[in-house]
């Protein structure tokens, strides 16, 4: 492989993927053929692309590390489908990135830096409408968090947000030993489809946001009290209204909230907002 001499930034989140039958069973997750359209987060050394490119496929590689990128670009200097762009993904324009080649839907295919993998989850959301399909190598503790159901200890924000949106799906455990260098922590890879339309109706997603993040901000305090303290333009009594008009006793916790009752308490607080 290229780069070997190449030492690993743990500032960078750098565990490249080495076992090749993980490395063939991700990219069997994604649709790669002629036509289709991939983006890449973080290819490193290219491990995963050269899976993902080897059907014909059109990619876009995202890539902070200048010392890899020339590699890469060395790599797929013939390839006129492969574009490896040098890049924050936190920072550049993504949908500016992603329509500039007027193709798509896009598929995201990523061995994930841990370190900023809840903020790439984040953009990801909000840009799912350019999106088919997400495959995404995470810590197997946020994999965790992203299926979890109501009342388990893994349920929160990334599992109401990513659930009220996606399809998501677990589809299988890496070991450390897959990775150099060695991560101290199991892997685990996802697939996420996007929903036509919401789960749950929601009105207005932004409100919704804050009364998810709100109910989860404090885990051992009730729903009252998260409410209370979430900042959410609601009185008192108007919290206190909309838990009843929803029947949510005001004493559970935001952990046993299904998808259906965070909309109905995020509609009936929006309509009592500002009373
Ligand atoms: N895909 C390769 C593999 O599976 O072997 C590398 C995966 S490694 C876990 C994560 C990669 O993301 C590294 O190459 C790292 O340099 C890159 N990276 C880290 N932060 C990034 C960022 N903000 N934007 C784009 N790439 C980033």
């Amino acid at each position: 492989m290229r780069g070997e001499g190449i030492r690993a930034r743990k500032s960078l989140g750098q565990n490249f993927l080495t076992d090749r039958n993980v490395l063939s069973r991700i990219a069997g997750l994604v649709s790669a053929g002629p036509g289709d359209c991939i983006l890449e987060i973080g290819p490193g050394k290219g491990a995963l692309t050269a899976f993902l490119v080897s059907g014909g496929a059109r990619l876009v590689a995202v890539e902070l590390d200048t010392r890899l990128v020339p590699l890469l670009r060395e790599t797929y200097r013939d390839n006129p489908r492969v574009e490896i762009v040098q890049g924050d993904i936190l920072e550049l324009d993504l949908p500016g990135l992603l329509t500039r080649y007027e193709e798509g839907p896009w598929q995201v295919a990523a061995n994930l830096p841990y370190n900023i993998s809840t903020p790439v989850l984040f953009l990801l959301l909000e840009n799912r409408r350019f999106f088919s399909r997400l495959v995404l190598m995470l810590q197997k503790e946020v994999g965790d968090r992203l299926a979890a159901v109501p009342g388990s200890k893994d349920y929160g924000v990334l599992s109401v947000l990513f659930q009220l949106h996606f399809d998501v799906v677990r589809e299988l455990i890496v070991r450390p030993g897959s990775f150099h260098p060695v991560p101290k922590v199991d892997s685990a890879v996802l697939s996420f489809v996007p929903l036509e339309t919401p789960r749950v109706e929601v009105g207005d997603e932004a409100f919704f946001s804050r009364v998810v993040k709100g109910a989860f901000a404090m885990r051992r305090k009730t729903l009252w009290n998260c409410l209370r303290g979430a900042g959410l333009g609601v009185t008192e009594e108007g919290i206190a209204a909309a838990l009843a008009h929803c029947g949510i006793a005001a004493g559970r916790r935001g952990e046993t909230l299904g998808l259906e009752e965070f909309a109905c308490l995020a509609n009936a607080l929006l309509a009592r907002r500002g009373e």
